[in-house]
This record gives C-alpha cells, structure tokens and sequence, in this order.
C-alpha cells in the first residue's frame, strides 16, 4: 500500500503518491509551481523529471502555440496562460528537478 493520497502526473497518468510529485496549481486563473505543496486551489501533478516536464512544459522553437493549447485540455479549470508564462514555469519545474 502507498502512504498517503494518490495523485495522476497530468504528463504520464502515472498514479502515485503526491509526497513523489511535484505540484501545480491555479490561483486567480494563473497555473503555477506550488513549491510548498500548500498553496489552496485546484492542484495538479507532474513527476518530478525532464522527460514528463518537458512533455508538457517545453517550450522551445515554434511549440509554444501547441503546448498551451495541450496545457489547456490537460488543466480542466480554466486558466489565462500566455507562452511567456508557460516558458518561466517550464524553468521553474526544470530548476527543481536539475538542483
Ligand atoms: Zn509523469
């Protein structure tokens, strides 16, 4: 049996504990990395790994446009995300993983 709540990775769907994900959440409409795994709103899980971030959160060249609009369809509340936002917290889930 896994401790505690289990939660999906939006990127994967691997179902596991939320203490081995990292967490996002929308506050205000905006999608953002909660560092503290405290924050109150509507939470989302991604594994804490390049390939799953990335998966969701690249952002490099011309897939911007692509990934906001997967983003969107992934994220069941609505949020107002633009790429500039999209591309800061791709940094932020990145530095995470990479410290
Ligand atoms: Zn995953």
């Amino acid at each position: 049996m896994l401790q505690g709540t289990e939660r999906t990775c939006i990127s994967c769907r691997l179902k596991t504990s939320k203490d081995n994900l990292l967490r996002l959440v929308v506050v205000d409409d905006r999608l953002t990395f909660d560092s503290v795994k405290k924050l109150q709103g509507r939470g989302y899980y991604i594994c804490p790994n390049i390939s799953c971030i990335n998966k969701c959160f690249d952002v490099t060249n011309k897939r911007e446009m692509k990934q906001l609009i997967n983003l969107k369809k992934i994220i069941k509340t609505k949020i107002e995300i633009t790429t500039g936002q999209l591309r800061e917290l791709h940094g932020l889930l990145i530095a995470e993983v990479t410290d």
